[in-house]
């Protein structure tokens, strides 16, 4: 392989192939569309389809694909060819701006959540000229939104795209009062990804991680994390092959996988790329899993994106570190260095502090799925709680601020807009890892996204709920006489009024939970308690208000995670069903059988059988038990399909299956502990964590 630097985003359509292959007026106008979002018009558009499907096919192309995210949370893809027929019978290649800019994939059955039965049921796709097109695969891929007839989203990216645009005007709003000349502002995200690796022949011997991609049974392995010696530790051969192949495409492909490293998890490995706008990091992010899969797939690995592919060591998830910043290079989240640009800085940071206390409930919603409940709250991610970390420091800052005294180490006396505010070194702030929102220097840290999560749904709602804070605040700001005056009072009483959302201490206590109730904060435990929030009036309002959910979007996407949530745990409750019964319950027969007849034979030769017996007594009795509770399980999933109501079949599936899931997997794991090695009829923890 060449240089890094020289393959570097060979794959992608950017900047500079641009610059190389289109007329100076084509590229100009286009670059003015990704730039600001001016229309295209179809003569442009012809030209850079053109020029895209020459470039594609010197590379190899033969097809094209509108690749677009609808709400399973994967990315879809409908391929076709470049070819056209000739009167001679012969084909050219050709790609018109008609296709480029629009696809009519259909795909109708894709969730819609009720959208598409009220409208028409076609579904159109259209090019997202914000992201770079790409290859993969061989085909020209074209990033695009993916919208019904009336244009409402059926997609992840629409709403984003939205949402996108209401962080950027009002926070222009806001930096006009401040004298600023950015012309843009983008919210930014670098999603730390975080993974599992077992070898694909084990894989393949268990259904419960084909089927639901996590183990439904398991018996711990006799060694866990507790030596934490995984963790950072020397990358093993056959993992590092793999990840340099995985970096090698990603950086292909434009996409800047920066940071790699064991997790704390056995098996457990992480991947951070260098930050991008949030709607090119969650392309990026979507694209990535994808191809981590499919490497793994070359390495003889099964690469599991689940939150919480074994029980009793940490889950996976996907650190969503969030900031914006202007076209002129300024991050708003970063305390600056004169008194002007720190009044900035803390107008911003209590705009975000205010927008995720008013808006817990929905920021929680949009994290929420079956696997990611195994994680929040099991003492190894953020519990289930929002909070917000900022670290001693700011917080004394802050604290300072609000009683109008001196800061604690006397060094300044804060007075917004007329001190600087002393300097907060990053490692100060970042040491609690157990909040799930973190201040982190110049960035905010939302941890609570599982592994598997399209991150285009929190940064949804991060970009609209600050918009919204954001315009509130300027609203106050326009009118006042005195603008440094009304400032001073909006910052101290923002941070006064959310100052319960503040909370620095341990997020794993159990002292936790009691306080935060105290303090008014939502505990919004499982996926079907936290969705409805979703519809709560005030989110209806505000996401309506900035057109980035209509409330009819709104009500889709509770259906359909609501939806997601119950064939997850439907399949889960099968398979555990089909493996007691296949596996697990004929493999203790056989082992009971051999034992029994080996006591058989001992005690005809007159020598002790205590172990045969004590065993044959001891497997028996969690067979009964294990019977017992499958019967129970299997009862109650024929009850639940007599449930209409989505929300009370969530209800359900979580109170009676899931809990009836949980009493079969203690007597089958404990079986486990007890059948000889032989006779397991699939690979163990031990096996798959330790393996490879
Ligand atoms: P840690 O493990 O300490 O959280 P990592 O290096 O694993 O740090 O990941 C940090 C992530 O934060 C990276 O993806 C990085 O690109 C991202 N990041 C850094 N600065 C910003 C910023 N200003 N805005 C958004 N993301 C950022
Ligand atoms: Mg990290």
């Amino acid at each position: 392989m060449a240089n890094v630097p020289e393959y570097f985003g060979s794959d992608v359509f950017n900047e500079s192939v641009m610059k190389e292959r289109l007329p100076k007026a084509t590229y100009k106008a286009l670059k003015k569309t990704i730039d600001n979002g001016d229309p295209l018009d179809i003569e442009v558009a012809n030209i850079v389809a053109n020029a895209m499907k020459d470039w594609a096919v010197e590379k190899g192309c033969t097809h094209y694909t509108h690749w677009f995210q609808p709400m399973t949370g994967l990315t879809a893809e409908k391929l076709d060819s470049f070819i056209s027929p000739t009167e001679d019978g012969h084909v050219i290649m050709e790609f018109s701006g008609k296709e480029l800019v629009k696809g009519e994939p259909d795909a109708s059955s894709f969730p819609s959540g009720g959208l598409r039965a009220t409208f028409e049921a076609r579904g159109y796709t259209a090019w997202d000229p914000t992201s770079y097109a790409f290859i993969k695969e061989k085909a020209l891929c074209i990033p695009t939104a993916f919208c019904s007839y009336n244009g409402e989203a059926l997609d992840k990216k629409t709403p984003l795209l939205r949402s996108m645009e209401a962080i950027n005007k009002s926070a222009l709003r806001i930096l006009k009062m401040f004298g600023s000349d950015a012309t843009r502002v983008t919210a930014n995200v670098g999603p730390e990804q975080e993974y599992f690796l077992v070898d694909r022949e084990m894989y393949a011997k268990r259904e419960d991680l084909i089927l639901a991609g996590r183990s439904l049974y398991g018996a711990p392995a006799p060694k866990g994390q507790e030596l934490e010696d995984h963790y950072f530790g020397t990358i093993k051969t056959r993992v590092q092959a793999y990840m340099k192949d995985l970096d090698e495409q990603l950086w292909k492909l434009g996409i800047y996988a920066k940071t790699k490293h064991n997790e704390v998890a056995p098996a457990q490995h992480e991947l951070a790329p260098i930050y991008g706008t949030t709607n090119i990091a969650t392309d990026h992010n979507q694209l990535t899993m994808e191809i981590m899969k499919r490497t793994a797939r070359k390495h003889g690995f099964k690469c599991l994106l689940h939150e919480k592919p074994f029980a009793g060591i940490n889950g996976s998830g996907k650190h969503n570190n969030w900031s914006i910043s202007t076209n002129t290079g300024v991050n708003l989240l970063d305390p600056g260095k004169t008194p002007a640009e720190n009044a900035q800085f803390l107008l911003f940071l209590t705009a975000v502090i205010k927008a995720v206390n008013d808006y817990q409930d929905i920021l929680r919603a949009s994290v929420a799925s079956a696997g990611n409940d195994h994680r929040l709250g099991a003492n190894e991610a953020p519990p289930a709680i929002i909070s917000i970390f900022l670290g001693d420091e700011l917080t004394g800052v802050l604290d300072a601020i609000v009683n109008g005294v001196k800061y604690e180490d006397k060094r300044v006396e804060m007075e917004i807009g007329v001190d600087v505010l002393p300097h907060f070194p990053k490692d100060t702030t970042d040491r609690n890892r157990t909040s799930p929102f973190a201040f982190t220097g110049n960035k905010f840290e939302f941890r609570m996204p599982g592994s598997k999560l399209s991150v285009a749904g929190p940064n949804t709602v991060l970009n609209t709920i600050v918009a919204d804070v954001l315009d509130q605040f300027a609203d106050e700001l326009e009118k006042a006489d005195n603008f440094q005056d009304a400032l001073d009072d909006l910052i101290k009483r923002t941070i006064k009024e959310n100052q319960n959302i503040i909370f620095n201490g341990n997020g794993y206590s159990d002292e936790w939970p009691v306080e935060a109730e105290k303090r008014g904060l939502l505990n919004l435990k499982s996926t079907p308690e936290a969705v409805p929030a979703f519809l709560a009036q005030k989110n209806v309002d505000v996401f309506s208000k900035y057109g980035v959910y209509t409330e009819a979007e709104l009500q889709s996407r509770v259906e359909i995670l609501l939806d997601e949530y119950c064939k997850t745990l439907n399949i889960e409750a099968l398979t555990m069903i089909d493996m007691a019964k296949k596996e697990i319950l004929p493999a203790a027969a056989k082992y009971i059988k051999d034992i029994a007849k080996t006591a058989e034979l001992a005690k005809s030769c007159g020598a002790e059988t205590v172990f045969e017996e004590e065993t044959v007594k001891e497997i028996s009795a969690l067979v009964t038990e294990m019977y017992k509770a499958l019967g129970t399980l299997e009862a109650d999933v024929q009850k639940v399909h007599s449930i209409e109501d989505t929300q009370e079949m969530a209800n359900f599936f979580h109170d009676t299956i899931f809990a009836d899931m949980g009493a079969l997997r203690v007597p089958a794991d404990k079986i486990e502990t007890l059948v000889g090695k032989d006779y397991w009829p699939y690979p163990t923890y031990s096996d798959l964590l330790f393996y490879v």
